[in-house]
C-alpha cells in the first residue's frame, strides 16, 4: 500500500535549514493497523502530511497504491487524495452547520455520486458506527465520541484504500478513547488499512505494530 524509501524533507526559515526527515524508510501493507510514534517535533505530522499528499518531499520515493507521489499538480494531488485516502483528525473537523448524515455524505458529493445514493451510503455507514439514530443531529448535539464516530464514517464512506488518523483519541477521555480504538480495530479487521499517529502508548499497544521516528528516521 505504502512504500517509502530514503525520504528527505527540510524546512527553511530565515535562511536556516532544518532537516526533519533524514532518509525515512517506511512500508505499510494492505490490512495493516500501524501506530506512528515519536517525540513532539520529531516529524510525525510532516510524514503524515507527505503520506496524505498534503505536502511535498525533497528527495526519495513514495509510492501509494502503486502511484509514484512526486511533484503532482494541485489538481492531481487532490484527485488522488480523494480517491485513495480517508482522514480522521484529533478535533473531528466536522462541518458545524451540516447534520451527521450530510457530513458523512460530503466525500461522495465530491466524487460525483448522485443524491439519493449518497444518502443511502452515508446512512449505511452511520449505522456501521452505531449512529443511524443520530443521522439528523448537528455536531454540537453530539458528544466528542459520537462526533469522532461520524468522522470515522466520513473517512470510510468512499471505501478508500488507506485511512490516516492524526491523534484520533487525543481530544477524548479514556473510556471514549477505548471505544474509538475498538471501532478502528473492528474496521481494520474488516479489511481497512489504518495508520494512526499517536502520543498514547495505550493506543499504540492496540495496533499490530509500532513505528517510531527518532532523529528523522524510522525505528521499529
Ligand atoms: P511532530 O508532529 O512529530 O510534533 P512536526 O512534523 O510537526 O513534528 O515538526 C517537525 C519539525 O519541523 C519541528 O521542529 C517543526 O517546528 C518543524 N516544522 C514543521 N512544519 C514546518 C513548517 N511549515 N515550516 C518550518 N518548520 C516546520
Amino acid at each position: 500500500m505504502i512504500q517509502i524509501q530514503h525520504l528527505h524533507k527540510s524546512y527553511r526559515t530565515n535562511n536556516i535549514t532544518r532537516k526533519v526527515l533524514a532518509g525515512v524508510n517506511f512500508q505499510l501493507e494492505k490490512g495493516d493497523l500501524v501506530a506512528l510514534m515519536g517525540q513532539s517535533g520529531a516529524g510525525k505530522s510532516t510524514l503524515l502530511n507527505i503520506i496524505g499528499i498534503l505536502d511535498n518531499y525533497d528527495e526519495g520515493d513514495y509510492y501509494l497504491n502503486g502511484v509514484h507521489v512526486k511533484n503532482l499538480s494541485t489538481q492531481q494531488a487532490s484527485t488522488y487524495r480523494s480517491q485513495l485516502i480517508g482522514f480522521i483528525f484529533q478535533r473531528f473537523h466536522l462541518i458545524p452547520f451540516k447534520t451527521a448524515l450530510e457530513n458523512v455524505a460530503l466525500p461522495l458529493y465530491y466524487q460525483g455520486v448522485e443524491g439519493q445514493e449518497r444518502r443511502k451510503r452515508a446512512l449505511a455507514m452511520l449505522d456501521r458506527v452505531g449512529l443511524a439514530t443520530h443521522a439528523h443531529h448537528k455536531p454540537n448535539a453530539l458528544s466528542g465520541g459520537q462526533q469522532q464516530r461520524v468522522a470515522i464514517a466520513r473517512a470510510l464512506v468512499t471505501a478508500p484504500p488507506l485511512i490516516l488518523a492524526d491523534e484520533p483519541t487525543g481530544a477524548l477521555d479514556s473510556s471514549t478513547s477505548h471505544e474509538i480504538m475498538a471501532l478502528l480495530k473492528e474496521m481494520n479487521r474488516e479489511g481497512n488499512t489504518i495508520l494512526i499517529v499517536t502520543h498514547s502508548s495505550q493506543v499504540a499497544r492496540q495496533c499490530n505494530s509500532i513505528q517510531e521516528i527518532v532523529d528523522g528516521k524510522i525505528v521499529q
